[in-house]
């Protein structure tokens, strides 16, 4: 997309959190919204593909008909995670290589060679309108699938790998996350608020363990309250109006941090970094001139991904209705939400972590 024609097409109508990348730096969301990327993966992208991979094709057994042999199954799902780390002709480096993706495997069956919970669907792509927008924004976004754990209820599943040690404070950031939210905000619409828990992080660090003393896996159930919830989406709708303004002024500044210019302890350098150091004006330049640059060939829109057995988030006729109670019937709305704080009331409702 050139500059201009950008500007033209305006404001995307879904968005997903990867989008948000606008609040580290406006300029990069500029250059990867006209279609810009790396032209291979970078090694911890593929490796983390790879890694979801060998999960999704592992968990498609959980509370299904299982295969006599788990050795059977954890080398189909290895060969699966092997041929998306081979296409992905990524260049291997420190711990991301084919070498550690299998013997991280290997480690991940012994730890959890059975589950207490089932998996209910896989893989899914999912849009829902964001409340008072007027029906004009949409959020969207991918799962790696959802799972029934009794006694807790509905989870999304998101799969992790870390570059780090598995620490206290690496744990904790995921209470913060506004990626996990949206994926159990997503969940409360596609079964309601009753039946949903939270998010079970499934984290595995890349790093060999020292041992005795850092777990190469953890495990951590998150959970979000009715009132984040809400904000979540309070805080999209602000976001939309900042980055509308950018579109009608035609400009999206530098972020101000360098260390999202030049990288830093989990964050990759920035790829545009040579078309910022250029002095050519935005719209004169091209980045496909500068090593490393390709032009994506379809769209972002990660919310059409379907995989083994998962089910798109529809629902439009309960987004419709929830629509028309929150623009419309002002004082339902508030019920609306009065009701869900209450229920939001009882205990237990704080973030949960569940290690092995
Ligand atoms: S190099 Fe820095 S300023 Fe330029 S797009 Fe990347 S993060 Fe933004």
């Amino acid at each position: 997309m050139t500059h201009r024609e950008m500007l033209e097409k305006g404001l995307p109508d879904t968005f997903d959190n990867s989008m948000r990348k606008w609040r580290s730096c406006p300029r990069e969301y500029y250059w990867w919204r006209r279609g810009f990327s790396f032209a291979s993966k970078p090694a911890f992208f593929a490796f983390g593909s790879a890694w979801g991979v060998c999960q999704g094709e592992w968990y498609k057994q959980v509370g299904k008909e299982k295969e006599k042999d788990n050795k059977i199954r954890a080398l189909n799902a290895l060969q699966v995670g092997l041929k998306s780390w081979d296409s992905s002709a990524a260049e291997g480096a420190k711990t991301d290589t084919r070498e550690n993706l299998i013997d991280l495997w290997g480690r991940y069956i012994e730890m959890y060679p059975e589950e207490p919970w089932e998996m209910v669907a896989s893989e899914m792509g999912w849009q829902y309108l964001l409340p008072r927008t007027g029906g004009k924004y949409m959020l969207g976004g991918a799962i790696d699938g959802y799972l029934k754990w009794e006694p807790f209820g509905m989870l999304v599943l998101e799969t992790k790998t870390s570059g780090s040690w598995i620490s206290d404070q690496y744990l904790r950031q995921w209470s913060f996350s506004q990626q996990v939210t949206g994926y159990i905000w997503y969940l409360v619409q596609l079964l309601g608020e009753e039946q949903v828990f939270g998010c079970l992080m499934n984290i595995a660090s890349k790093k060999t363990a020292k041992a005795g003393k850092t777990p190469k896996f953890a495990r951590k159930l998150e959970k979000r309250s009715a009132e984040e919830l809400e904000e979540f989406e309070r805080a999209w709708r602000s976001d939309i109006e900042v980055l509308e303004k950018y579109y009608i002024e035609e400009f999206f500044p530098k972020t101000d941090d360098a260390l999202n210019c030049v990288g830093r302890e989990g964050r990759s350098r920035c790829l545009f970094q040579p078309l910022c150091l250029s002095s050519i004006p935005l719209d004169e330049l091209d980045p496909l001139q500068f090593e490393q640059i390709i032009l994506r060939e379809e769209e972002w829109e990660p919310w059409k991904r379907e995989g083994g057995g998962g089910r798109r988030g529809g629902g439009r006729g309960r987004r419709r209705k929830r629509e028309e109670e929150e623009e419309g019937g002002g004082g339902r709305g508030r019920r609306r939400r009065r009701e869900k704080r209450e229920r939001n009331k009882s205990p237990g409702n704080d973030s949960r972590r569940y290690e092995k």
